[in-house]
């Protein structure tokens, strides 16, 4: 092995792909259990490594040499084993969040600042808050004399970094704090990048305020990381570019719109034209329910079909890549519309109400419903969507022009 990732437990990780996109391919993750960490430095087949939890502080005892960064900082996130094999530590997620926070706009000199959390990723941003002059730096950590008991105090915070794993996949809904109570806020940070949008993040949205996930971050520290390794220099250009290759990747398509509209046989088209795997929300609760959406009107009523929707895109909000069409109703409720801009890109399907079918439909059975749903849930549909297209229900031109929209949105 020339160059992987340790950590222990490693689960999911992106870094693989993330370094085929940057150059390095034939890049290993590395599952090591602490009793094997030592034998590894020591004795290991590599040239270079990046770390994860539960090492970036365990592996310094064994560095010859650390960068001024890793040890201002206290954590080593990226190895380079030299021809006479020393061992050198550096910190790459330093310049990871420095890129982030200049992407937003963020400057942090003379601002008021709020870590969430105070494992290693809060150490970095620690460091790149004070190097760039921040008037106050406050760490919110559970048992700790700014704890989550007493935050609302720090009424005056102006930025806040989330560097906690509270929101990321499974937790998609959870999330530490209210912004709203932060009246002085200016922008808000996610170290977290599955899911894409955080319930945090979603919160900083609703408000209008600036945010940012940690994908471009992990792009940048990957980035950081090859030009230790390969020991030549790489532009930033390339860590947006691969920041925009996942994001796409892990990006759902989403379909919504009118009962009868098309929403299944356009995603059935997409998935088609993308490459990509196609999920029906209605198809999914009917399996889950053992019979048809009729049917459960007709047993549960409108109410327990709706909890069933809820629950079943539950299970569907935290996929990636995805073409997910929805129920006409899914988005009624404001949970449901959250949940599917977690990791979704929203497409309002649109078709004339004549054409629209109204077989097996409960709530559009009849011409007259049809034209009271086309009223009332019209705004709601407007208002989630990232972009509308026109169903002719002949062709797959509609398809094509989400697709077509959609490379268009990661390219530019
Ligand atoms: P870590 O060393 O394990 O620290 C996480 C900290 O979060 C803990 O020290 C803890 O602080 C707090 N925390 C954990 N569980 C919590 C809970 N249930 N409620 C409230 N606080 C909780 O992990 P890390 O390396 O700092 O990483 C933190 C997050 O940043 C992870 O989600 C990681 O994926 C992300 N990250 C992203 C990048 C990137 O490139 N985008 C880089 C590094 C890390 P207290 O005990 O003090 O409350």
């Amino acid at each position: 092995m020339k160059y992987g990732l340790i950590g222990y437990p490693l689960g999911h990780s992106m870094s693989p792909q993330l370094h085929g996109l940057l150059g390095i391919e034939n890049y290993e993750l590395l599952p090591l259990p602490p009793e094997n960490l030592e034998a590894f430095l020591l004795e290991g087949d590599f040239l270079g490594l990046n770390v994860t939890i539960p090492y970036k502080r365990a592996v310094m005892a064994y560095c010859d040499k650390l960068s001024s960064q890793a040890e201002d900082i206290g954590s080593v996130n990226t190895l380079l084993r030299d021809k006479q094999g020393r061992l050198h530590g550096y910190n790459t997620d330093y310049v990871g969040l420095e890129l982030l926070a200049k992407a937003l706009g963020i400057c942090f000199a003379g601002k008021r600042v709020l870590i969430l959390g105070s494992g290693g990723a809060s150490l970095t941003c620690r460091a790149v808050a004070k190097n760039e002059g921040a008037a106050e730096i406050r760490v919110v950590s559970r048992q700790g004399p700014v704890n989550y008991k007493n935050v609302y105090e720090f009424r005056d915070t102006e930025i806040i970094i989330n560097a906690t794993p509270v929101g990321m996949y499974p937790n998609l809904e959870e999330k530490l704090l209210e912004l709203k109570r932060f009246p002085n806020l200016e922008a808000v940070l996610d170290l977290i990048y599955n899911p894409l949008r955080s319930a945090l993040l979603l919160d900083a949205e609703e408000l209008g305020l600036p945010h940012a996930n940690g994908l471009l971050m992990l792009a940048q520290q990957a980035k950081a990381a090859e030009e230790i390794f390969l020991n030549k220099e790489i532009p930033d250009s390339h860590s947006w570019k691969a920041k925009k290759a996942l994001e796409k990747q892990m990006t759902n398509i989403v379909l919504i719109g009118m009962p009868g509209c098309g929403k299944s046989t356009i995603a059935r088209q997409l998935a088609d034209l993308c490459g990509r795997e196609y999920l029906d929300l209605d198809i999914l609760i009917q399996e889950q329910a053992s019979c048809s959406i009729p049917q459960i009107f007709q047993k549960e009523g409108e109410n327990g079909f709706r909890l069933r929707e809820s629950a079943a895109l539950r299970e569907l909000a935290g996929k990636h890549g995805k073409i997910i069409a929805c129920g006409g109703g899914t988005v009624l409720s404001p949970e449901n519309r959250r949940l599917l801009r977690q990791n979704g890109r929203i497409y309002l399907l649109k078709g004339e109400l004549s054409r629209l079918e109204r077989r097996g439909r409960p709530l559009s059975d009849s011409p007259e419903a049809l034209v009271r749903l086309a009223r009332d849930r019209g705004p709601i549909y407007e208002a989630l969507a990232d972009a509308a297209f026109c169903n002719d229900f002949l062709s797959e031109s509609a398809a094509r022009q989400i697709k077509e929209d959609f490379d268009a949105h990661f390219n530019n």
